[in-house]
């Protein structure tokens, strides 16, 4: 997509984090905006920021793990804009107490992961996607998955597996937008580590998943070597640039670093000699390994 004057933009989580830097530059291009979170409030004030910069936005309250709430959202956007023409399926957590052995995952982390970072993006595909279709205008999606989504190992299991089921589902739509000839684009975006406030999304854990053993808890060195990486990352702002050089494009793989290749690349061609995978050079803070500091 080429010109996006006067068009709409419609994000989930966009309350803060890379949503909230999508919303700004978009805004810029001179879109509208849509902002949508399951914190109402801060939709409420990423939307105030961009009307205060001159630019149109609407927000409302939006738990991407209810389809009911992405199918008001599409009424909304349709309802008020009269059209959709980005969407970006951006809302995740990461359960905290992220590296222990798979089993050892309370079920509660597992439905939160899967029924977030997967089912949001498949309810928003759901409640959107015909709706563009029949527009039969040029349109782009956008799924948030994770450079964790591509690769693998022990380290942030149920997170990672959630995300890999999220780009399964936007390979999947790529394929068929293509096969049906939609002038729709996709952007799959797998960001490494972003300074965002990710690392604490057990703010936003519905109290019916809140497991019985209680919330596990980040080591006071994990969190204190979670925390100096997440502070030196990239920017949101810098990944919104990135997404929006990828939609004028029609990227579909986006890759915010290429810190992660060579484990990438290990995993594949591990697949393909059918040889036992290493998963050596995974970013695991259990290990205090931050050698992929930069992703
Ligand atoms: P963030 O916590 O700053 O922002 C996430 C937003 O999603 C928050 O505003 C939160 O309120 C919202 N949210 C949480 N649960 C929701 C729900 N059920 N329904 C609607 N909104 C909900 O974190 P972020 O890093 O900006 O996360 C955005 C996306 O980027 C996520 O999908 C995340 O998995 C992905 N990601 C982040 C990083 C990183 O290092 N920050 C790396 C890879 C992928």
């Amino acid at each position: 997509m080429q010109n996006l004057v006067g068009k709409v933009a419609v994000i989930t989580g966009a309350g803060g984090g890379i949503g909230a830097a999508l919303a700004h530059m978009f805004a810029r291009e001179g879109m509208r905006i849509v902002i949508s979170d399951v914190d109402e409030q801060a939709a409420r004030s990423t939307a105030a920021d961009i009307v205060a910069g001159g630019s149109e936005a609407i927000s409302a309250r939006v738990d991407v793990s209810r389809h009911e709430d992405l199918d008001a959202l599409a009424d909304l956007a349709w309802s008020r804009f009269g059209s959709v023409d980005i969407l970006c399926n951006n809302a995740g957590i990461v359960p905290s107490g992220r590296y222990r052995p798979i089993w050892e995952f309370p079920l509660e982390d597992w439905r939160w992961a899967f029924d977030v970072n997967l089912m949001g993006v498949v309810h928003g595909l759901r409640s959107f996607i015909p709706r563009m279709i029949a527009q039969n205008t040029e349109g782009h999606v956008v799924t948030t998955a994770s450079v964790a989504g591509l690769v693998s190992g022990s380290g942030s299991a149920v997170y990672s597996a959630s995300k890999h089921a999220a780009v399964r589902v936007t390979e999947a739509l790529y394929a068929s937008l293509q096969e049906i000839g939609s002038p729709i684009g996709v952007t799959l975006l797998c960001p490494g580590l972003v300074n965002t406030n990710i690392y604490n999304s057990e703010r936003n854990r519905p109290s019916s998943l809140l497991p019985e053993q209680g919330i596990a808890e980040e080591t006071a060195e994990l969190q204190s070597i979670a925390d100096s990486l997440y502070r030196d990352a990239i920017s949101p702002d810098d990944v919104a640039n990135m997404v929006l050089k990828a939609v004028r494009e029609r990227r579909f793989y986006l890759l915010t670093s290429d810190n992660f290749d060579e484990p990438l690349r290990e995993r594949f061609e591990a697949i393909l000699a059918r040889r036992n995978p290493q998963f050596s050079k995974l970013l695991d803070l259990s290990k205090g390994d931050i050698g992929e500091k930069d992703a």
